[in-house]
C-alpha cells in the first residue's frame, strides 16, 4: 500500500542511509552507491521513492536506475580512485572527486564557449543562444531539481563547482539581449528545474519577459509533473504558480511546458494526471521529451506506451533524444543503429497523433541531428542523417550520409560515407544553400538492421 505523501521532503545520499529503503538494498549495491554518489549528484525525495520504485526488487527497477547511481557509471579505475580516497584525507577525496568529474566531459557541445552570448563588451551570465530563434535562460534559484536523474547532462549544475554553473541572478540582461535580437521568438527557462523555485521567485524572473514584444513563446523545461506533482496541486504557492501560467497566456504569449518524461510508469500516479490537467487548464501546452537510455527505457514498448498515454492526457510527444556524451553516458549508451530501430518500432505502434515524436535526435555541437534510417548505397550500408535544427541556419533540413558503424553512439563517432569530412566540419568555408547532399540510396532498409 502506497503512503500518501503531500509534503516535499528531499533525500540526500547521507539521509538515504538512515531510511528504511536502505535496508532493501544489497550489500554490493550499497558499496556502489557510497562510492559513486561521491562523484555523481544524488538527490531524490520521499514521493518518488514511494511511488516509482518497486522495493521488492529495486535493483532490477528501471526507475531505480533512473534515480540511483549504478555500477558501470564510473570506470573501474575511477571507482578504485574514489574508493581509495575515501580512506585518505578529506583533501585527497575532494581532489579525487574533482579529477574524476573533469574526466566526465562536464560541458559537451560547446556549452561554456560557443553558446554564451555577448552584449557589447559584456559576456552574459545564465543565457545560452545556440539556435537563432531560441534562447535558454538559467535562473540562479532554479539550478536544482526535486530529484536528480542519474543520466542528466546538466549534472555540472548540481555539484557545487561555481565555475561550472550557468546561472543568471536576474532577467534584466536577458531582456536587453532579447530586445537586441528580435529573431529570438522563444525563451526556454531551464535549469535544473525552474519549478523548484517558489512562485514569487519564478514570477520575478518571468514577468520581465512578458514585456518583450518579439518574444512569442515562453517555455519551461521541467520534470516537476512527475517528480513532485503536488507543486501544481496543493496550497497557496501552487495556486500562485497556476495564476502565473494564466497571466503568461493572457499576455498573448504561448506557454509551452516541456515535460521530461523518461518512462511510461511516471504517468501512472493519479496526482500526476491531476497535475497535467491543472497545467493544461491554464492554457499551457505540454510536450514531452527524454533521452533513450540503456537499462531504463531501451524498449519500444515502453516508448509506445509513454507516447500513447501522453496523447490521451493531451501531451504532445516531441523528442526521443540520444544520450549526450557527458557524465556517466557510457552506462546508458545505445548504438545509433539500435536507437533508430527502437524509435522506428515504437512509432509504428502508436496512432498518428503520437507520431509527433521525432527521433532519435543528437543534440550535438553543430545542431540537432536526427537519424532518419539505415540505407544501402552501392552495396555499402550507411546511416542517413538530417539536421532538424542548426547553429548555422542554412544547415537545417540538410541530409547527409555516414558510414554504418555498429558501435557508434554519437555524431563524433561517425565518418562520412565516401571519406573526407562532413560539410558541417568545414571551417572557414562559405556555407552552401540548403540542399540535400546525397544521392538517393539504391535500397532503403527502413530502419531494419540486417
Ligand atoms: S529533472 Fe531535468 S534537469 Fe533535473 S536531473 Fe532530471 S533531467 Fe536533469
Amino acid at each position: 500500500m502506497l503512503r500518501s505523501i503531500t509534503q516535499y521532503r528531499p533525500v540526500t545520499a547521507k539521509k538515504l542511509t538512515e531510511l528504511r529503503y536502505w535496508d532493501n538494498l544489497s550489500v554490493d549495491y550499497r558499496k556502489t552507491f557510497l562510492v559513486a554518489s561521491e562523484v555523481l549528484p544524488f538527490r531524490v525525495n520521499e514521493y518518488v521513492l514511494e511511488n516509482f520504485i518497486d522495493w521488492s526488487a529495486p535493483e532490477d527497477d528501471p526507475m531505480f536506475r533512473l534515480l540511483f547511481p549504478q555500477e558501470g557509471m564510473l570506470t573501474r579505475s575511477q571507482f578504485a580512485r574514489i574508493e581509495a580516497a575515501q580512506n585518505a584525507t578529506s583533501t585527497d577525496l575532494r581532489e579525487a572527486v574533482r579529477v574524476t568529474r573533469e574526466e566526465l566531459n562536464p560541458h559537451p557541445a560547446g556549452q561554456m564557449t560557443d553558446n554564451i552570448p555577448t552584449l557589447g563588451e559584456d559576456i552574459l551570465d545564465g543565457i545560452q543562444h545556440k539556435y537563432a530563434e531560441t534562447a535558454l535562460f538559467f535562473p540562479s534559484a532554479g539550478q536544482t531539481c526535486h530529484a536528480y536523474c542519474s543520466f542528466c547532462f546538466r549534472w555540472p549544475q548540481f555539484v557545487g563547482e561555481p565555475a561550472w554553473k550557468i546561472q543568471a541572478r536576474e532577467a534584466a540582461q536577458a531582456v536587453s539581449y532579447l530586445r537586441c535580437h528580435q529573431e529570438i521568438t522563444d525563451i526556454l527557462i531551464t535549469g535544473g528545474d525552474p519549478l523548484i523555485m517558489n512562485s514569487k521567485n519564478l514570477r520575478r524572473y518571468v514577468e520581465p519577459f512578458l514585456a518583450v514584444e518579439s518574444l512569442k513563446t515562453i517555455r519551461f523545461g521541467s520534470k516537476a509533473v512527475t517528480y513532485w506533482p503536488h507543486r501544481f496541486l496543493a496550497g497557496e504557492d501552487a495556486a500562485d504558480l497556476l495564476s502565473l501560467f494564466e497571466e503568461i497566456v493572457a499576455s498573448g504569449k504561448s506557454l509551452a511546458f516541456m515535460a521530461h518524461l523518461t518512462h511510461s510508469r511516471e504517468l501512472e500516479p493519479p496526482e500526476v494526471k491531476a497535475a497535467i490537467n491543472a497545467i493544461r487548464a491554464t492554457g499551457a501546452t505540454i510536450r514531452t521529451q527524454a533521452p533513450l537510455l540503456k537499462h531504463v527505457n531501451d524498449d519500444p514498448v515502453v516508448w509506445a506506451k509513454l507516447w500513447t498515454d501522453c496523447s490521451a492526457l493531451g501531451i504532445y510527444p516531441y523528442y526521443m533524444f540520444v544520450e549526450r556524451d557527458t557524465g556517466p553516458s557510457g552506462y546508458f549508451r545505445v548504438p545509433l543503429w539500435r536507437a533508430h530501430e527502437i524509435y522506428s518500432s515504437a512509432i509504428s505502434r502508436v496512432s498518428g497523433l503520437s507520431r509527433t515524436a521525432r527521433g532519435p535526435v543528437m543534440s550535438s555541437h553543430p545542431g540537432k541531428v536526427v537519424i532518419d534510417g539505415i540505407v544501402e548505397v552501392h552495396g555499402q550500408r550507411a546511416l542517413s542523417l538530417r539536421f532538424l535544427q542548426a547553429r548555422e541556419p542554412t544547415f537545417v533540413g540538410r541530409v547527409f550520409l555516414a558510414e554504418f558503424d555498429e558501435t557508434a553512439s554519437w555524431l563524433d563517432d561517425l565518418r562520412p560515407l565516401g571519406g573526407g569530412e562532413f560539410f558541417f566540419e568545414a571551417r572557414g568555408k562559405p556555407t552552401e544553400p540548403a540542399a540535400p547532399q546525397w544521392t538517393a540510396p539504391e535500397r532503403i532498409m527502413g530502419g531494419v538492421h540486417a
